[in-house]
């Protein structure tokens, strides 16, 4: 299949050994989609800034993902490069102790799920609402990820930002950063963040903990392949899910894309499911939605790929 790409995909794919035709379902959540011309996964900042630049002087798009665990890959998959930022990690760092407490410096890699039992060996509390949220730090912020109680952006202090043109760092503190409900106003890639904790009693904080984690894996279809929830909760009235299950379309199925039985707001790959069958799945939802309540939900899930 190279033999049928651009002269630049192919100089880009020698010069940095990258995997060529490679297929991303194994790298999403989802377990979903077909290739990326060109992928690579960057172990350090300046790796990721030699390949962002010769991506820019080559004229091929980049398409980036985290953990892979918030996204949904079309079946003919992505164009250009795609840049997994996962491998971008490094010890997580205490970098502020006051009286009451520390501040984390941690790399958009790390998986959360690295940077909450961290916070709980060192009795840190602030970041428990995570519990059982997959992916990885700089997935998180981009999507302001977080439950009905807290978001990310609550422990955020600062963000290391790489500008995609100028490859410059830019360190923005959080009162410059503009969150709302699972988004950001950040259009570089984001390195590294500070996070804000609080010492507290750590018996307490495990406990909140495995409060949280429990009631995810009560609530959530946790054992399917999935991307979370698909769709944003309206900024009023009933949850995404209340409004698809009321609507009678928990278990509905196109071949293996499912509405999940355990949690509406979840559609799942029970086995072999395409792009195409959650999509179909997904304008059947958002059309019964409308007809029976008048209400236009808008997709959570990020949509990649031509
Ligand atoms: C079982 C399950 C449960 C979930 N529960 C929750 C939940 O309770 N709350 C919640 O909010 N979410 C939940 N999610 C969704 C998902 O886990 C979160 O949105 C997560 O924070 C995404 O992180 P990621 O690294 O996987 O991001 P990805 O899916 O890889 O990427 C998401 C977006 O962020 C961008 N991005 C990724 N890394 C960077 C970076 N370094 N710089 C700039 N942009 C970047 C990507 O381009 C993409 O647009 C759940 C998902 C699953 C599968």
């Amino acid at each position: 299949m190279i033999t049928k790409k651009t002269a630049g995909v192919s100089t880009l794919a020698q010069e940095f050994n990258l995997l060529v035709d490679e297929p991303l379902k194994k790298y999403t959540s989802f377990n979903i989609g077909g290739p990326a011309d060109l992928l690579a996964l960057p172990k350090d900042k300046l790796e990721l800034k030699n390949l962002l630049k010769k991506a820019l002087d080559l004229n091929i798009p980049v398409t980036l993902f985290g953990g892979g665990t918030n996204i949904l890959i079309t079946d003919k998959g992505v164009r250009g490069l795609v840049i997994i930022t996962k491998c971008l990690k490094s010890k997580i760092q205490i970098l502020e102790s006051g009286l009451h407490g520390k501040t984390i410096y941690v790399q958009a890699g790390d998986r959360l799920s690295r940077v909450y039992q961290f916070a709980i060996a060192h009795s840190l509390s602030g970041i428990e609402f995570a519990a059982g949220i997959p992916g990885t730090v700089g997935g998180a912020i981009m999507m302001n990820a977080g439950t009905k109680s807290r978001d990310i952006s609550d422990i955020i202090k600062s963000i290391d930002v790489l500008n995609r043109l100028t490859l410059e760092t830019e360190t923005i503190e959080k009162r410059d950063l503009d969150f709302s409900y699972r988004r950001i106003n950040v259009s570089g890639i984001i390195l590294a963040a500070k996070f804000s904790l609080v010492k507290a009693n750590q018996e307490k904080i495990k406990k909140t903990f495995e409060q949280n984690l429990n009631q995810k894996n009560a609530s959530q279809p946790v054992s399917f392949a999935s991307a979370g929830c698909f769709f944003k909760n309206p900024i009023q009235g009933k949850s995404a899910g209340e409004l698809i299950e009321k609507a009678g379309l928990k278990g509905m199925r196109i071949n293996d894309a499912m509405v999940s039985q355990k949690h509406a707001n979840f559609i799942v790959n029970t086995n072999h499911a395409s792009c195409e069958d959650i999509l179909l799945l997904k304008q059947h939802i958002e059309k019964t939605v409308f007809e029976k309540f008048q209400i236009k939900l808008q997709t959570e899930v990020r949509i990649e790929g031509e």
